[in-house]
């Protein structure tokens, strides 16, 4: 087995003293990073690794990808926050670009994924109670298990990871779990209080979980005959990640809302948004939602670069490219290190033979050799690279892994 990594006295340090005063909600990798570059970082010893988590796919476009710093930079020296206490010259630029791209009509923007989420699910109760006409304070919304929406009060109660949920309580009520990938249960549990069916179109944080082909158009074919909305979380699987510019892509299928995040911030700021037509959006009336810094004027100028990046398809054919060549390489290694492989676009799941290590190992000794990846429930390692990489990297990594799980 390779030798864990001998860490620098000043990495070290710059750890230790991180951990003085950084309350310990993450464990990370012993490396410090100080500088990227498209899919490579410099540590603060000088050493290089490529990036195959990107930021849990906040990163699509690559670190510091000039197109988008241009546009940030451009923006910074002109303008980056009003409050939508009156309007900016930006917003309706971005909300127009976004709402093209999505085929909708209205964009609610906010800042991180967790708020798109909240908001999702506000706009959601409030269409149930105006629009469907459910009994006041009777909405529900039907999840899966296994969900990742994010660390609020609200969203830690509907999940069913202990780390996640447990000591958080009391819980909000008026979320319904059904299994993930089994339509058939989400339309048993629809009853005449039912709002919205909440789902991630593939569930990233559970370590790329595809749903059989079929299950979303069948979500969605059940979510109209029943009057039901279907909102997708895209915050990580959408905006080119699978090579479409969307997960329910793959199947053809078009939510009532879109809900994303992450790449939409071009890996410099937060930026999240809720994206559906205006008989839905349009239940929220002024004053009843916001956000001191959704919409600012920076975040839409970076927001609305990122949309034109995506709209010509680019990265969406080299995620799709890339992750062919990628999955020809990773399904060598089942039965040899690893017991599955689950891959759409450049996004991998992959599980860690349990003889060779736990995902957080295996991490670890790939950090020793100069690539970056997250562990995700034990066994799993996520591959999720920033989309400007290419084949020659890709296949450099893969040949890391490959001594990694042969030592
Ligand atoms: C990351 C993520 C979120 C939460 O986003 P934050 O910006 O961390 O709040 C929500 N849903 C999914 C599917 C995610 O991957």
């Amino acid at each position: 087995m390779t030798a864990p990594q001998v860490l620098d006295a000043s990495t070290s340090a710059i750890i230790a003293a991180e951990a003085e005063h950084v309350a310990h909600n993450y464990h990370p990798l012993p490396v410090v990073i100080a500088r990227g570059e498209g899919a490579w970082v410099t540590d603060v010893e000088g050493k290089r690794y490529l990036d195959l988590l990107a930021a849990y796919s906040a990163l699509n476009f690559g670190h510091g990808h000039p197109a988008i710093l241009a546009a940030a930079q451009e923006q910074l020296g002109r303008l980056t926050l009003t409050s939508r206490a009156y309007h900016n010259d930006q917003l309706g630029v971005f909300a127009a670009a976004l709402a093209e791209l999505c085929g909708k009509d209205v964009v609610l923007p906010m800042n991180t994924g967790a708020e798109a989420v909240e908001t999702g699910i506000k706009v959601a109760r409030a269409w149930g109670y105006r629009v469907k006409g459910i009994t006041p304070d009777r909405a529900t919304v039907i999840v899966a298990g296994g969900n990742f929406h994010g660390r609020t009060t609200t969203i830690v109660g509907f999940s069913d990871d202990p780390q996640a949920r447990d000591d958080f309580g009391p819980y909000a009520p008026g979320f319904v779990t059904v299994p993930f990938g089994d339509a058939a249960a989400i339309e048993a549990a629809i009853d005449e209080n039912t709002a919205a069916v909440l789902i991630e179109p593939i569930q990233g944080e559970a370590g790329v979980v595809i749903p059989a082909d079929g299950y979303l158009r069948a979500v969605r074919e059940i979510t109209e005959r029943h009057n039901v909305l279907f909102i997708a979380d895209e915050i990580q699987s959408g905006l080119g990640r699978v090579g479409e510019t969307f997960a329910c892509d793959r199947e053809g299928v078009v939510p009532d809302v879109y809900l994303l995040g992450k790449a939409l911030g071009g890996g410099i700021l937060p930026v999240s948004a809720v994206v559906a037509n205006r008989d839905v959006l349009g239940v929220i009336r002024p004053g009843e939602h916001g956000s001191t810094f959704g919409g600012n004027p920076l975040a839409a100028a970076v927001g609305t670069r990122v949309v034109e990046m995506l709209s010509t398809g680019e990265f969406q054919r080299r995620a799709a490219a890339l992750g062919e060549h990628l999955e020809a390489k990773l399904v060598e290694f089942i039965g040899h290190g690893v017991t599955a492989v689950r891959i759409a676009g450049l996004w991998a799941g992959v599980d860690i033979d349990p003889a060779k290590g736990t995902g957080r190992e295996i991490a670890e000794r790939l950090l020793g050799r100069g690539v970056l990846v997250k562990d995700t429930h034990g066994q799993t390692i996520r591959i999720a690279p920033p989309l400007v990489i290419r084949a020659t990297e890709l296949d450099w990594a893969v040949e890391q892994l490959k001594l990694v799980l042969s030592d």
